[in-house]
């Protein structure tokens, strides 16, 4: 796999890249913001959105560098307590004779099926053995599954002996001798190299005529290439390995005696089992999405197993009261005066019907018009927004708002954080000259918008609506467009403060 180094560190790994200057990024070149339950990370360097660099799982831990390790795997404290405790059981069920050593066969192979699919899902240690279901699935079942795969090596011999042989009867009894031609030799060890992939097929619970289907059992090795291949000669080689050690075993234990050989020797005999399953599971885990195990991102891995190196902590939000908050960075003007708030609290109640029909549709209708819309707008600019309000960098949202303008969806950020980008240009648009306050009072006004439709009946809504008639009337000049909006948000609003405000202050406008 080709290393990608740190673009500001040529020195370094880089396991990230910025979205937006496109700088490859280092552990230290990378920062990371809390953002509710999870985290983002960031360009240290731009203060950008950085994505992890990723690649295929055959190409992060390729096989070929994996495969041996599996010969250790069983080794561990917890590899050889698990070794142990499957040997047990089997040796014990296998004591009990007849179907007791069925039972004990098909609770190993159970457990070996399992070690393929525990590996194959990215896990290095021992599985926990399973809860038992019943009998079918925990044990029939995987020994079925086995004798179905074994068919691989074991039909093309059996076929030659019945068409062969004069009687099975002598056959079977060794009285004939049916003589064996290389053609079933060959097939029989092409069909022992085949046999793994059946076996995968049965270990991830695959239809049982998969494992004879010629399509999928070869069609799947040839899809892996010399990735299977070479799992495959493993495998081979285990169970040669395994077979001699049994043997080994065997001939000791006759002539040595030695206290719980039955289950000594069942416990060595099942350490290479347990090595081939395990690189039977590296196989699916590098590349099991060419056999349709699970796909997609599932696949894709981190490329440096690393946690971005710096804290970036957000800025403190205004504290105060959610009107304080809302209001104080503008200055008060005759419609927030305390004294005409007490002024106008007793001719409420004798205010008229509002205007009906009044959309608010006419509203955002009318405030994108007065904003200068670039021709090309950047696509990423949405996924900036939302970035810079994320890590409250509110001088560049602005910035951003004023390149965007009415070309940014609502959706690109939350109500709460259009409400505060709004409150920000509006404080922009207090203090600027007055040639563009203008404009900057139409996006604080745009951005209003933004979060009422997508919150039109959220608990911010009425305060935004106020926002925005103040905005009008404040900085826009525009009068009669503020009461319109306040006759809307008290026909919406008019059991809120904000409502019964608007009432009031409608009701104390000079006619
Ligand atoms: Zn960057
Ligand atoms: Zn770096």
């Amino acid at each position: 796999m080709r290393l990608i180094l740190c673009t500001t560190h040529p020195s370094s790994p880089a396991g990230w890249r910025c979205t937006v200057c496109g700088r490859d990024l280092c552990p230290d070149c990378t920062g990371f913001r809390v953002a509710g339950q999870g985290r983002v990370e960031l360009c240290m360097p731009c203060g950008s959105l950085a994505h992890r660099l990723r690649a295929h799982r055959s190409e992060h831990a390729p096989l070929s560098t994996t495969l041996l390790s599996s010969l250790r795997w069983p080794s561990s404290r917890e590899g050889l307590i698990s070794l142990a405790a499957v040997s047990v059981i089997v040796h014990l069920l296998q004591l009990s004779g007849g179907l007791g050593g069925l039972i004990g066969f098909g609770v190993m192979l159970a457990y070996l099926f399992q070690i393929v699919r525990h590996t194959a899902a990215g896990h290095d240690d021992v599985p926990a053995p399973e809860d038992f279901h019943n009998i079918f699935d925990d044990v029939i079942g995987p020994s079925f599954r086995a004798l179905l795969a074994s068919m691989w090596f074991l039909a093309p011999p059996m076929i030659w002996i019945y068409e062969n042989a004069h009687s099975l009867r002598d056959v079977l009894a060794f009285d004939e001798i049916v003589p064996i031609t290389p053609l079933p030799v060959a097939l029989m060890l092409l069909g022992a190299l085949l046999y793994p992939m059946s076996i995968i097929i049965g270990a991830l619970r695959g239809p049982m005529y998969a494992m004879l289907n010629p399509i999928a059992v070869i069609g799947g090795a040839l899809r892996l290439g010399s990735d299977y291949w070479r799992c495959s000669l493993f495998c081979l080689a285990c169970s040669f390995g395994g077979g001699l050690v049994s043997a080994g075993c065997d001939a000791l234990f006759d002539r040595v005696p030695i206290p719980f050989s039955g289950f000594l020797g069942a416990a060595i005999s099942l350490y290479l089992p347990f090595v081939s399953f395990r690189a039977l599971g590296l196989l699916v885990r590098a590349r099991g999405d060419e056999l349709g195990y699970g796909g997609g991102d599932a696949y894709r891995v981190a490329i440096l197993d690393a946690s971005p190196r710096h804290e970036v902590k957000p800025v403190e939000i205004a504290s105060g009261s959610a009107h304080e908050r809302l209001y104080a960075p503008i200055e008060l003007g005759p419609m927030m005066h305390p004294m005409e708030i007490q002024a106008v609290a007793e001719s409420a109640a004798e205010l008229g019907t509002p205007t009906p029909q009044l959309e608010f549709e006419e509203e955002r209708k009318a405030a994108p018009g007065a904003v200068a819309l670039p021709e090309t707008v950047d696509a990423q600019l949405p996924s900036r927004l939302a970035m810079s309000m994320a890590t409250r960098d509110l001088d560049n949202a602005r910035a951003l708002l004023r390149a965007g303008g009415a070309s940014i969806p609502a959706s690109t950020l939350s109500a709460q954080s259009w409400s505060e980008l709004a409150r920000s240009m509006g404080e922009e648009a207090a203090r600027t000259s007055p040639d563009e306050k203008r404009a900057r009072a139409e996006l604080s006004l745009l951005a209003c918008m933004r979060a009422i439709e997508l919150a039109p009946q959220g608990a911010l809504a009425p305060k935004i609506w106020l926002q925005a008639a103040r905005l009008c009337d404040e900085l826009l000049s525009n009068r009669t467009r503020s009461d319109r909006l306040l006759r809307e948000l008290v026909q919406r609003f008019p059991e809120t403060d904000e409502g019964k405000f608007a009432a009031r202050r409608l009701a104390a406008a000079p006619k």
